[in-house]
């Protein structure tokens, strides 16, 4: 592909913190890079706490662990993502119970949230899909006042904000993603963002594979022990280094995706209103973290003619999230046709254009040009 849909990125600034942490000798998870990672996010989040993970999927099934979440228990999840977001809870054996997704930003939608709330429901989770905040307020007044836990699975939304305030602080628990297609990455890692002080203690004990190792540490007790259920959900150092290193220039990351964002933006703008095609919808109150760039096509054999042309001429466009409930294992937890259909609906039209930090608006501008051409204008 001469434009890859997704390229990693390096700052340039990986190697130092690798040569450092090579003379240091410390490569065990939890060293000074995890530690800095961690305290990068938290002050610039200002959430509690940011415990590193292996990656996204652990954050998740450390918070179904936290909850307690157990089988006979019902998650409310959108059927629009990525199967971490359901399987961390399933792993518990809960019961998925699937949301439709709004038409407009494509996330969580909040007015169908009550009705499925039931005597057995424990969590729900909403995803800022493309980093555009869910609608928090009505989704953490419902959830308060029937008793359920909320856990944002913020792996698109790292830097966006809702109504001022920054995605990943408005659940109870919240986790974020450094996958290598994600916006700021180490390969393969994660966070679990602890908002709320009750489940502080025992978040760092899961993690640390059901031992205070953490207070032992701090010298808070003389030997450590085990004490609960946990696992190994730890980032090694050596990642945390790669991290460091991206996290610093976080600012300029995204603004750098603001720009190409932009650019998409205002390249089709025209032919989308030409086309009726659509495009991402961000509403005014949310500041979106500039996550990806899709668009809204007819229909799947359109999608698919378009995804073609492009390959044809290199430049590599995909499809998203097919419907977690009419997936194999969804359908076997309960997922029916017609259950959720605006995601059955759009899941067959979306298409993800080449989006990542290094992409330039020339090649942008190819690619564009290539869709003007697919649509004959
Ligand atoms: C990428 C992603 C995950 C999983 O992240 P990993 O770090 O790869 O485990 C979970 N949820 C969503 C919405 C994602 O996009």
């Amino acid at each position: 592909m001469d434009i890859p849909f997704n390229k990693p990125y390096l700052t340039g600034r990986e190697t130092e913190g690798l040569e450092r942490a090579f003379k240091n000798l410390r490569f065990a998870g939890d060293g000074p890079f995890t530690h800095e990672c961690a305290r990068t996010l938290e002050k610039f989040l200002g959430c509690r706490r940011a415990l590193l993970t292996t990656s996204c999927t652990h954050a998740l099934e450390m918070a179904a662990l936290l909850l307690d979440i157990k089988a006979g228990d019902e998650v409310i999840v959108p059927s629009f993502t990525f199967v971490s977001t359901v399987n961390a809870f399933v792993l518990r054996g809960a019961t998925p119970v699937f949301i439709d997704v709004r038409p407009d930003t494509l996330n969580f939608d909040e007015r169908q949230f009550e009705s499925l709330i039931t005597a057995r429901t424990r969590a729900a989770i909403p995803v800022h899909y493309a980093g555009v905040g869910c609608e928090m307020d009505s989704i953490s007044e419902i959830a308060d006042r029937r008793g359920v836990a909320v856990v944002e699975d913020n792996a698109h939304g790292l830097a966006g904000k809702y109504r001022g305030k920054w995605l990943g602080t408005l659940g109870s628990l919240a986790t974020l993603s450094f996958h290598e297609t994600k916006n700021i990455s180490c390969g393969e890692g994660g966070a679990l963002l602890v908002n709320r002080p009750e489940f502080m203690q025992r978040a760092e004990i899961i993690r640390e594979k059901g031992t205070n190792r953490g207070r032992f540490f701090r010298g808070e007790v003389d030997k450590y022990t085990w004490v609960d259920v946990g696992s190994s959900f730890v980032l090694g150092d050596l990642l945390a280094v790669f991290l460091l290193a991206q996290l610093e220039e976080m600012e300029s990351v995204q603004a750098r995706r603001r720009a190409l964002w932009e650019h998409y933006f205002a390249g089709l703008r025209d032919l989308a209103a030409k086309q009726g095609l659509g495009l991402p919808v961000v509403p005014a109150h949310c500041e979106q973290a500039y996550h990806m760039f899709y668009l809204m096509t007819h229909s799947l054999a359109e999608r698919t003619a378009l995804i073609n042309h492009l390959k044809k001429r290199s430049i590599g466009a995909v499809f998203h999230y097919v419907p977690l409930h009419l997936s194999e294992m969804g359908m076997r937890l309960g997922g029916r046709p017609g259950q959720c259909p605006v995601t059955e609906d759009i899941s067959d039209r979306l298409l993800r254009l080449p989006f990542f930090n290094a992409l330039t608006h020339p090649e942008q501008d190819r690619v564009m040009a290539e869709i003007h051409a697919f649509y004959g204008t």
